[in-house]
């Protein structure tokens, strides 16, 4: 059974929840900061078994939960009743969510209906209760208006963990409130190695390590889709051999193929993850092509300067290479903002096709005057 010394790589947050926890003043509101998959979920998780263990135990100054005793046990089987996970696809199961569509941010019901209208009632089962709520930075200012008593003066046996990505999208008001730990991000060698133990080989796995920028649970998730026939690997090869070969009036060829590849992702990721709703799981197949195509127009700006080392696409040097030729570093620069404005109509849920082609076309401008001036 997992416990808190097993998360990967986490020693510092580890480290300073264990230095309250010694002390006997473990605060009421705490923020997980940190990008996702790093291990805010786990330490989130292994805390709150922690904080509910009938018998924790300390061993080297290092306090765990027990993992035999009732509330370990009944946790392990994921329906502990003074545990309580808050993520935003609960709107269906709140009073008038029934039916509606998937929700982009965090609704107002949901954090109404399954943590603040809960937090009075007294543990069944152990000395506390914790509520984790996943995906903070999605909490629009109503919803955290409506959290804000409940992180003020929580009843005393309460816990509140906020998982957040963005901290810049949390009022001053919450934050204050909260205490925060940051979760840094994972070194490449430590998910390289985690990818080959789940038997992932090829360049697949070197580049996962380099693309994940130190979030090991997001190359761990791109390890397991892959092992089931994602295709990522390969599709991150042809985004950056199109973006190498980009012409203007290829562009809305390019968006077709890279939509389709997108829709055979998220495929697959459908089967493998049911937990997520199907409009986000396309999204974040969207966003991940996008964050790919400006990785490769990131790394021919640097290529472009002169800057040849640590790119991220090492493994198509060649195509990048190509790319910073016809692109300059100027307007790589320019592709690179462009690419990260499409990512977030991605996440305001604007038309895939219109977001690719639109992106595609932009980038491709400089090519009709270098076809002019050829002609
Ligand atoms: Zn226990």
């Amino acid at each position: 059974m997992m416990g808190l010394r097993d998360v990967f790589c986490q020693e510092r947050a580890i480290d300073m929840l264990q230095k309250a926890y010694a002390c006997g003043r473990v605060p009421h509101a705490y923020i997980f900061a940190g990008a996702d998959g790093v291990g805010r979920f786990t330490t989130a998780l292994q805390w709150a078994r922690l904080l509910l263990c009938h018998k924790p135990v300390v061993a080297g100054g290092f306090a765990d939960s027990c993992g035999v005793c009732e509330s370990c046990r009944i946790f392990e089987g994921g329906a502990h009743p003074d545990f309580a996970h808050v993520y935003k696809e609960l709107r269906e199961y709140t009073k008038d969510g029934k039916g509606k569509a998937a929700p982009v941010e965090m609704p107002i019901d949901v954090i109404r209906e399954f943590l603040v209208d809960k937090i009075t009632a007294r543990p069944a089962l152990s000395p506390r209760r914790v509520f984790v709520v996943s995906e903070g930075e999605k909490l629009n200012n109503a919803s955290q208006n409506c959290l804000l008593k409940s992180l003020e003066e929580p009843p005393d046996f309460c816990h509140i963990i906020l998982l957040c990505t963005r901290l810049e999208r949390l009022l001053p008001t919450t934050k204050s409130r909260c205490q925060i730990v940051r979760f840094g991000p994972v070194a490449v060698e430590r998910i390289t190695q985690k990818l080959q133990e789940m038997a992932l080989a090829g360049p697949a796995v070197e580049f996962f390590g380099r693309f994940a920028a130190g979030s090991i649970g997001r190359a761990c998730r791109w390890g397991r889709l892959e092992l089931d026939g994602a295709g990522i690997y390969e599709a991150k090869n042809a985004i950056v051999q199109s973006l190498a070969q980009l012409r203007y009036g290829g562009c809305l060829d390019a968006a077709e193929r890279w939509i389709a590849m997108g829709k055979q992702i998220a495929a697959v990721w459908e089967k493998a993850d049911e937990g997520i709703s199907k409009s986000d799981i396309n999204r974040r197949c969207q966003g991940l092509l996008l964050e790919m195509a400006v990785t490769a127009i990131n790394d021919a700006m640097k290529l472009a300067l002169g800057a040849a080392d640590d790119i991220v696409h090492a493994d198509q040097r060649g195509a990048i290479q190509q790319l910073a030729g016809w692109m300059g570093a100027e307007a790589c620069g320019e592709g690179v903002a462009m690419g990260y404005e499409a990512m977030r109509w991605v996440e305001s849920s604007v038309n895939e096709k219109l977001i690719f082609e639109h992106l595609l076309l932009k980038l491709a401008e400089p090519t009709i005057m270098a076809s002019r001036a050829a002609g």
